[in-house]
């Protein structure tokens, strides 16, 4: 298809100091748990990116010396030259596709652990990390400090040259960095010429740029990756006063200003939280300060909005973390005029929870992210069939489609039975809830690629039955027939089912009010599941007007959105809201009026009204099918099936995510033989040097 001609002006080249951006995309620095651990891992997935059309292909938070060393997370290391190997085969991987290699080079101060070099952290004055409560100061940096940071700096820059970037970013982002500490008035009381007026405060972050010029500035062009409002009003950088003060300050230092707002998860909003664009009220004036080319970021994916920001002078460059993510070959797709085939980011934080949980990232619509080296995954390739089997797929939640989209893609015959009318499983009925309605992107995607493919045929409203997969005549079976929520209260907290809860007494599950059902007030949202489902239910409730408390066993609300970077917007939100929250309370009993409560620490119990309980504790798989099938083997080899396979949550319930990503890993393995290795190639330690 060819490429609209409105969205030309994305293709334009965009000079930035001595290197030349073939186009406008820019995907910004972002973490993603494979870092120094798994360079080669971290290699294949930037070059998959600069593959698919970024012009700026960046690194994560790359520590610059032992003093910055942010364990137990995972980032890029370049602490001395047996460091350049592993980031010199991501730039080589980047350059291979003609992108531009960025490295964003951090001194983490305050907010380094030093977990592993054991060094004492470093910050503006004599102050502990608020972003943590570990047992442990910083101490204030004399002035002899100051100028070893500098020299830290200039060397971590020299190397980045060596190891063959072209854009060499200062980092005062996020509130995860010393330049940026030092900025802070609230960590900054220093009485010497870099703390007090704001002037003195820029004053480390200018030599900072200034020794990177110096040093590597004829070849690569120096990037400032720079928060201007960190969302906290007078106590912080605002758009409105420091923010834009330090940009005309520095207005023409940086050859290129990529400019966002802080902390993390004021930057990595989820679609939960805020629409696509969302930073622009707080960016847009950065363009008529400088004459740099400005990056920003928004968790853009529609062409037609980035041009929009283009156009109307917010940015020069569309910057993408997330967007990059869940497809990274936006550009190409944007380039070629397949704007249907953009797979769209859902603004979900999956990706987070890798870098969270250090370990490799994932993705929620893009189940190949983190696999193009150790399984060799790639987005948009696939390979072709393998033979000239048939398949029938039952269910078509996320796991389903996504299976039937690509053995759809590798040629074969699919036949997708779904009981409903309406496709998509779960992702359908989550999303109508508050704040989730971009996550029916997951259903639409793979809606879109399955009405194009001739050899896939979908079949609505379509129950399957054990009798009916052995007459349908398909060589394989998959099985995606999803789960459903508990009602006896089995989760986390309770091994054993909580006295009352059944239907009779007012207890409701999710998939029930899901699918329309009233509960009368008032009402106790019982959350033992902890990730998104109990806060949004309870804001559902709460917004049809009921009288909603939440209960949970755990010390905050879904507690275990701490990992996507929701976890204090969502407690906000409740309480803003006028639901009451009750943490660290089990629910042992409910009798129709009132629930017990039990304290988590002392066992102590109280009793609390309520009407009717939403309880969000686990889920069961929905396996009837899978079990029928299961014990009629000679029926099955009479009718010439060759395998049943059960994916996604009716093997086990677990996130979207998963579910996606074991659709995707069905139809690339299926044909594969077993094997009792790791089902991946692995990074293992080099020892060969003792
Ligand atoms: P997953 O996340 O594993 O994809 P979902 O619960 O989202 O699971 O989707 C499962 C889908 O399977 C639902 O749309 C459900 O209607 C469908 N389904 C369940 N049992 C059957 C069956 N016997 N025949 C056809 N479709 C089924
Ligand atoms: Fe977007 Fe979710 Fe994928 Fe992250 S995990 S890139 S937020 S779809």
């Amino acid at each position: 298809m060819a490429r609209d001609p409105r969205f030309d002006i994305l293709f334009e080249p965009v000079k930035i100091g001595p290197v030349v951006a073939k186009n406008r995309f820019y995907q910004v620095p972002h973490c993603n748990g494979m870092g120094h651990a798994r360079p080669l891992a971290h290699a294949a997935m930037r070059g998959v990116k600069a593959e698919g059309g970024w012009a700026v292909v960046s690194t994560e938070e790359v520590e610059i010396h032992p003093s910055s060393d942010v364990s137990p997370y995972i980032e890029g290391r370049l602490w001395d030259d047996r460091d350049l190997p592993a980031l010199t085969l991501m730039a080589d991987a980047v350059h291979q596709y003609g992108a531009l290699a960025a490295i964003e080079l951090v001194h983490a101060g305050m907010s380094a652990s030093n977990l592993y070099s054991r060094e004492i952290s470093i910050a503006p004055s004599h102050v502990v990390n608020p972003a943590s409560y570990a047992p442990a100061q910083a101490r204030g940096m004399t002035k002899a400090d100051i100028r070893s940071y500098r020299r830290w700096h200039r060397d971590a820059a020299l190397r980045a040259r060596r190891a063959g970037f072209d854009i060499i970013y200062v980092y005062a982002g996020h509130g995860l960095s010393l330049a940026m500490h030092f900025l802070q008035s609230r960590h900054n009381h220093r009485t010497d010429e870099y703390g007090g007026s704001l002037v003195n405060r820029t004053r480390l972050l200018r030599e900072l740029i200034q020794d990177t010029k110096e040093a590597v500035g004829l070849d690569c062009a120096v990037a400032l990756r720079f928060a201007v409002d960190e969302l906290r009003g007078a106590d912080g950088i605002s758009a409105e006063s420091e923010g834009r003060e330090v940009i005309e300050m520095l207005a023409e230092l940086p050859d290129l200003w990529d400019v966002n707002v802080s902390d993390w998860p004021n930057d990595s909003k989820t679609s939960r939280f805020a629409a696509e664009g969302y930073q622009e009220e707080f960016v847009r004036f950065v363009k008529a300060v400088t004459t740099k080319p400005v990056v920003g970021v928004g968790r853009f994916t529609s062409p037609d909005t980035m041009v929009s920001q283009i156009r109307r002078g917010i940015l020069d460059m569309i910057g993408a973390a997330r967007p990059s993510i869940a497809d990274p070959f936006l550009p190409k797709k944007i380039e070629s005029g397949d704007i249907d085939d953009i797979r769209e980011c859902i603004g979900c934080n999956v990706c987070v929870t890798g870098d969270y949980t250090m370990t490799p990232i994932r993705c929620t619509q893009n189940p190949t992210m983190g696999e193009e080296w150790r399984k060799g995954w790639h987005p948009e390739t696939i390979p072709p069939s393998s033979g000239s089997d048939t398949f029938l797929i039952v269910g078509a939640g996320p796991s389903g489609l996504e299976c039937a989209r690509l053995l759809g893609r590798r040629g074969y015959t699919v036949h997708l039975a779904e009981a409903s009318e309406q496709l998509g499983g779960r992702v359908t009925l989550e999303s109508r809830f508050p704040g989730l309605s971009a996550w029916a992107r997951v259903r639409d995607y793979r809606l879109n690629q399955l009405n194009k493919l001739q050899n896939v045929e979908m079949l609505r409203g379509s129950r399957v039955t054990a009798g009916e997969v052995l007459e349908f005549g398909a060589t394989r079976v998959v099985i995606a027939t999803g789960s459903r929520w508990r009602r006896d209260g089995i989760g986390r907290a309770n091994s054993r089912p909580i006295h009352g809860f059944d239907a009779a007494h007012g207890v409701f599950t999710p998939d029930e009010l899901l699918d329309g059902l009233a509960v009368a007030e008032p009402v106790v949202v019982f959350d033992d599941d902890h990730y998104y489902l109990g806060s949004v239910l309870a804001e559902k409730l709460r917004l049809d007007g009921l009288n909603v408390t939440l209960v949970t066993p755990a010390d905050r609300v879904s507690a275990w959105t701490v990992n996507t970077l929701e976890q204090h917007a969502i407690q906000k939100r409740v309480l803003g809201l006028g639901i009451e929250v009750c943490v660290n309370r089990n629910i042992v009993e409910f009798d129709g009026t009132s629930v017990v409560l039990e304290c988590t620490y002392t066992e102590r119990q109280s009793t609390m009204p309520a009407a009717s309980v939403v309880t969000v504790t686990s889920r069961l798989p929905n396996d009837e099918l899978a079990q029928s099938l299961g014990d009629m083997p000679e029926s099955i080899g009479a009718a010439g099936i060759v395998s049943i396979t059960s994916i996604g949550d009716c093997l086990a319930p677990g996130t979207i995510a998963a579910a996606v990503y074991a659709g995707h890993r069905y139809a690339r393995e299926f044909d594969r033989p077993p094997t009792d290795e790791a089902a991946f190639r692995r990074e293992l330690p080099d020892i060969s040097w003792r």
